[in-house]
């Protein structure tokens, strides 16, 4: 927060800092930089035509322009001062405390001016799935993978990073994230660690910043493998679908029997060691009756979580209990988020309370699909999505796999989001970028229509801004 004189104006500098809208999912997401710079006393400034707000409490509201700007708390002064902006002021017309407020309130993006350049592109991280076995201890109900026994080799491990960092250098990347996964990843923990600790040492040397996350279902991880996970300095993000008859009915283990408790005891085991953790939560028609059961848990416990939608694959498409009813849905995410506004974490909500959007960070795909993202196999083939994992554009042993991907016309095709019907005229298009396209082709046969959950993601996105917007009231920092 700015305290200027009457003026005050909320925002979460630990994301305005790095650019990014913390997200932890399995999908790899956008990472958009903040664009500011210096107004000069000349520059014409005007509110940004669709400004809009949220009443808080008397003295306060959230304000924001869908697609466009930081999610930001301001009081009556502050509001009083976006308004009269309705019509342009030059920096000069405006008081010294009312020039400072202009300041702040054109680097959130709800004001722009009158010399802006246009915006150059952000910077993207590349981002790789490791595939490090295709076991797995469980049989959830909507898993997308044919598993076997198979293994990642460590010939074929070593070999997908430098094909990664080789790739990260050839496209002008300076970081990289890691994501190791299966299967459970945790059932090859020691290729884990070999790999991570060999791309640590390579991406040093190259000058690429690394980053690494262990994605697991969280069944039964020692201490012993808690530890290693922990000082290998990777993220840990387990699986957890809802209390016990939610997440056992979806998460069964191999032999039927539930997971929940071996899930929870790994929870705890990992923030008694005070290791960085997110729980990742698919949403389904079944399970969304115990969100906020869960989330009540999740808060309590102070633990980072991802809320995302189910995406029906071949094998769980006649699943009916799973598919995602919208009215069910919306009544059951509004209950979750009924439980949060009464616990508003620290932490930023905007990346992690519906499915694929990142609010406040504007992007125009929604992933990082056919662009800035490798999926590699325990074989070393190179897909373009974890969920295609079975349609192999390249290998590891190729001379430019992320050019076969980019180039890749025949598999999913991540259209912009000004690409897709209904999406191009949508307030909401540059946070929410139209869904998944996995999801909207297995549903359409299309890449270019908006998403199946659009009702879904209308209905709740003024919700997560207002939530955000409470948490900010909360939490801002006021020094
Ligand atoms: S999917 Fe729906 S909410 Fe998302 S950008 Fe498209 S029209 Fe808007
Ligand atoms: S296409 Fe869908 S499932 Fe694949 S990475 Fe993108 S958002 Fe995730």
């Amino acid at each position: 927060m700015n305290n200027v004189s009457d003026f005050e104006i909320l925002f979460d500098h630990q994301t305005m800092a790095s650019g990014t809208i913390p997200t932890d999912c399995a999908c790899p997401a956008t990472q958009p930089v903040p664009q500011s710079r210096d107004l000069t006393p000349a520059t014409r400034l005007q509110h940004q035509p669709a400004l809009r707000s949220i009443k808080l409490t008397p003295t306060h509201r959230v304000a924001f322009v869908p697609s466009l700007s930081w999610i930001t708390v301001v009081n009556q002064a502050t509001w009083a001062l976006l308004e009269r902006l309705q019509t342009p002021y030059t920096l000069a017309d405006l008081n010294e405390d009312e020039q400072v407020a202009a300041q702040q309130l054109y680097a959130l993006g709800l004001l722009h001016a009158s010399d802006d350049a246009p915006h150059s592109p952000p910077a993207h991280e590349l981002v790789a799935w490791l595939h490090v076995t295709n076991a797995c201890n469980l049989r959830c109900t909507y898993c997308y993978i044919d598993k076997t026994a198979e293994a990642m080799t460590t010939t074929t491990g070593i070999t997908a990073i430098d094909t990664i960092l080789r790739s990260a250098q050839q496209y002008g990347y300076r970081s990289v994230q890691l994501k190791y996964a299966g299967g459970e990843a945790s059932l090859n923990l020691p290729l884990v660690v070999e790999m991570h600790r060999y791309a640590q040492a390579q991406a040093h040397a190259a000058g690429i910043a690394l980053r690494g996350v262990l994605l697991s279902n969280g069944v039964g991880l020692s201490h012993a493998q808690l530890q290693t996970v922990r000082d290998l300095g990777v993220l840990l993000m387990i699986s957890l679908d809802g209390p016990p008859q939610f997440h056992d009915a979806q998460r069964p283990r191999n032999g039927g029997q539930g997971s929940f408790h071996a899930v929870v005891a790994s929870i705890e085991g990992a923030q008694a060691l005070d290791m960085p953790l997110t729980v990742s939560v698919t949403v389904t028609g079944a399970s969304v009756a115990g969100l906020p059961t869960l989330v009540a848990w999740l808060l309590e416990r102070d633990i980072h979580f991802a809320l995302n939608f189910y995406r029906p694959t071949p094998a769980s498409a006649d699943r009916s209990e799973l598919q995602l009813d919208e009215q069910r849905l919306i009544a059951g995410m509004r209950a979750a988020y009924a439980v949060i506004e009464g616990h508003l974490p620290r932490y930023s909500l905007l990346g992690c309370l519906l499915d694929r959007a990142h609010l406040g960070a504007p992007h125009h795909h929604v992933c990082g699909v056919g662009e800035h993202y490798m999926v590699i196999d325990h074989h070393g083939h190179v897909a373009k999505c974890q969920m295609e994992i079975g349609h192999a554009v390249g290998t590891i042993w190729d001379a430019d796999p992320l050019h076969l991907i980019r180039s890749d016309r025949i598999g999913i095709q991540n259209v912009p989001v000004e690409a897709k019907a209904d999406c191009h005229t949508c307030v909401w298009q540059h946070w929410c970028a139209g869904g998944c396209p996995v999801a909207t082709w297995r549903a359409t046969g299309h890449f270019d229509l908006k998403s199946p959950n659009c009702a879904i993601y209308q209905a709740l996105y003024p919700e997560v801004i207002r939530l955000e917007g409470l948490r900010l009231l909360q939490w801002a920092d006021r020094s």
